[in-house]
C-alpha cells in the first residue's frame, strides 16, 4: 500500500522519536558540538521574531515546569559562580538593595507575614519627599537608611506609609519614633 505525503511524514517523525529514545545523548552532543551556530541561528531577526521566541518560552515553561527547572539547575551547576555573580550585582543596584531590605524586614518583623511591599522606586519618592533629610534631626545625607515609624518588632508593616528617612545614629536610637508620635 502506498503511503501518502502525510503519512510518510509522519512515519519518518516516529522513527526519529524512537531513534532519539534508544540514543538519549546525540542531541545533547550535537548541541554541543555545534552551539555557536544554533545560537546564531536561533537569534531573532527582529522584534516580531523575538515575540514569537518569548511566547514559545512561556509556553514551555507552563507545559514543562520540570524541565525548565532541571536545566536551570544543570546549567547553574556547569556554569558555578556565575549565578553567585548575577546575584551579587542585583545586590548593587537600587532595585536590589529594596528586595534585600524586605527580606530583612520580614526576618526581623514579629509576624512573618508581616506586610513587606517597598519598592526602590517608593523608597525614592520618600527620599524626594523628604529632601534626602534626615526626618529626625534634619541632616541632609546621601546615604538615609529606611527608618520603620512603627518597629517591625511591635508589628508594623515595611510599607511605604511607615517608613521614614533616617540618619544611621537616629535610626540606631532606640524608640526615637515614640517622642514623635506621642
Ligand atoms: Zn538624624
Amino acid at each position: 500500500m502506498a503511503l501518502n505525503e502525510e503519512e510518510r511524514r509522519e512515519r519518518h517523525r516516529a522513527r526519529s522519536r524512537a531513534w532519539a529514545l534508544k540514543n538519549p545523548d546525540y542531541q545533547k552532543e550535537y548541541y554541543r558540538a555545534n552551539k555557536e551556530r544554533i545560537l546564531r541561528e536561533r537569534r531573532p531577526a527582529n522584534e516580531e521574531d523575538a515575540e514569537r521566541q518569548r511566547g514559545w518560552n512561556r509556553r514551555h515553561r507552563a507545559r514543562c515546569p520540570d524541565k525548565v527547572r532541571a536545566a536551570a539547575r544543570l546549567y547553574r551547576e556547569e556554569h558555578p559562580g556565575e549565578s553567585l555573580e548575577r546575584a551579587r550585582r542585583y545586590r548593587q543596584t537600587a532595585k536590589g538593595r529594596a528586595t534585600a531590605a524586605r527580606r530583612d524586614a520580614k526576618r526581623r518583623a514579629i509576624l512573618g507575614d508581616t506586610e513587606c511591599t517597598l519598592t526602590h522606586e517608593e523608597w525614592e519618592q520618600i527620599l524626594e519627599r523628604n529632601k534626602h533629610r534626615c526626618y529626625y534631626c534634619g541632616k541632609k545625607l546621601k546615604r538615609l537608611t529606611m527608618d520603620h515609624v512603627v518597629p517591625l518588632s511591635k508589628g508594623g508593616k515595611h510599607t511605604k506609609e511607615n517608613i521614614v528617612p533616617a540618619c544611621k545614629s537616629c535610626n540606631s536610637r532606640k524608640y526615637n519614633h515614640l517622642w514623635f508620635l506621642c
